[in-house]
């Protein structure tokens, strides 16, 4: 069911090459969103709700949700998943609470400081994925980091759900609820990305978009970067597993299998240096897919190019290999499992020992699920606090301190055949300007 990748022997210099990878083709999605892009910013809400009927099936006036659904969404929630939406709210909220910064003025010479003012993007518009599955969880994940920064101005956007008139999925719009948001759009896709990098007659236009999403959501944000600030392409989700034989195949199988939930391009990898544990986890794989729900998407899944079970020598083996696939999620399930996490250097999220699966971290651990995918996590991070601020550095000098470093930005400017930049220092001290 799963493939086999056999690296036991010298690993191949180009070990990035090797990597199971699916077929996640963003350059190809790109031909198709571009012309559903711009026709959102010729056209505006017109377009959107073209794009609505469809992709979603669905026939709507508006892309606006009535604050009156969201909060009757709410209070139609189920109560243990209110109680576990806002606990869930409530670790992620201290947690991203950590996160904040702080402003930092340097003294660089006396009379010359540099601060470093951290300043929240001013509005922010946040996906919130609904094709296959619908993500609640991903309200959370996205908005608190938003909020924990500052952010004065939020819109979501999900996809409009036929089996609920039309609009996102009551869970989405309870979440939001709860979360104190009230500017809810009913739109997914490349269109509902266009509208917020462009702007609709409905909604203003924001600043920054995040959110993860499909492959229509990842090839929009290629396209809008720049017209609108992206946070990292966040794609269909990967897990990463390194095992040694102390590792419990039961667990193993269960989180692989919790990710190929997500969807059929999702992937599940094993990185052992046992072959008894590769061999029990094929054999809780086939008994576990067997009872799970969406077998038939969990099997798509285990069975394609982006998900194997790779067999190492060594555990050191083990982990070049998961730092060249720089997984969203690496799971590490060793002897000292804690000292192996810190020897990893590329990941979305380690997830370290028996009890902490990524399935505690999709939801409750306090952590973001919104986490880089397709290798990117060798330079990008997941979602935080961060994602939502920006730096400004302010520089203030006085007098003598700008005497001081005039001589040198002179000579400078003038090895870069700037002379004026020199000049606009000369000038403020009745030193010779050139003509
Ligand atoms: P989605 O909301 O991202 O995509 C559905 C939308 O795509 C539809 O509303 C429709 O407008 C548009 N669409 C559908 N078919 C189209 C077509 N042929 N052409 C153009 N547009 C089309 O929801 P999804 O499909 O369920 O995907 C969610 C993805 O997000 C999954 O792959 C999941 O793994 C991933 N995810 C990732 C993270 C992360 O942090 N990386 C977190 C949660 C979910």
């Amino acid at each position: 069911m799963i493939s086999r990748i056999d690296l036991r022997g010298a690993l191949p210099d180009d070990l990035r090459s090797v990597m199971p990878r699916a077929d996640f083709d963003v350059e190809a999605a790109l031909e198709k969103v571009r012309p559903i892009c711009e026709d959102v910013r010729h056209h505006g809400v017109e377009a959107v709700l073209r794009y609505t009927r469809d992709f979603d099936g669905v026939e709507l006036t508006t892309t606006r949700v009535p604050v009156q659904a969201i909060a009757d969404a709410l209070a139609g929630l189920d109560p243990a998943v209110r109680d576990a939406l806002e606990e869930a709210i409530r670790r992620t909220r201290i947690v991203h609470r950590a996160q904040r910064r702080t402003d930092v003025t340097t003294q660089v010479v006396p009379g010359g400081t540099v601060t470093e003012r951290w300043v929240p993007v001013d509005r922010v518009g946040l996906y919130v994925p609904g094709g296959k599955a619908v993500y609640p969880s991903s309200v959370v994940m996205n908005v608190v980091p938003a909020q924990e920064a500052g952010v004065r101005s939020l819109a979501v956007t999900s996809p409009a759900q036929k089996e609920f008139g039309g609009l996102p999925h009551p869970t989405i719009l309870a979440a939001c609820a709860l979360l104190g948001v009230d500017e809810v759009y009913a739109a997914g896709g490349a269109q509902s990305l266009a509208m917020f990098a462009y702007g609709t007659e409905e909604c203003p236009r924001v600043d920054l978009i995040t959110g993860p999403g499909s492959i229509w959501v990842a090839a929009a944000k290629r396209y809008l970067r720049g017209v609108v600030g992206i946070d990292a392409e966040a794609g269909p989700t990967e897990i990463a597993i390194l095992a040694d034989a102390s590792a419990n195949p039961a667990y193993v199988a269960a989180d692989l299998i919790s990710q190929a939930e997500h969807d059929t391009i999702a992937a599940s990898v094993l990185v052992t240096d046992s072959a008894e544990l590769a061999e029990a986890v094929v054999a809780e794989l086939e008994a576990q897919v067997a009872r799970t729900k969406h077998r038939e998407r969990v099997t798509e899944a285990l069975a394609g190019r982006q998900s194997a079970i790779i067999e190492v020598s060594s555990l050191a083996d083990g982990l070049a290999v998961v730092d060249a696939y720089a997984a969203e999620h690496l799971e590490i399930h060793t002897a000292d499992a804690a000292a192996v996490a810190a020897r990893v250097r590329n990941a979305g999220a380690v997830f370290v020992g028996d009890h902490s699966p990524v399935s505690l971290g999709d939801y409750l651990a306090g952590s973001n699920h919104v986490l880089p995918t397709g290798g990117c996590a060798c330079h990008s991070s997941g979602l935080s606090v961060q994602s939502f601020l920006r730096g400004i550095h302010v520089v203030d000098y006085d007098r003598a301190a700008l005497a001081e470093a005039t001589a040198r930005v002179v000579a400078l400017a003038e090895s870069e055949d700037l002379p004026a930049h020199g000049a606009a220092l000369k000038a403020r001290f009745d030193w010779e300007v050139p003509s």
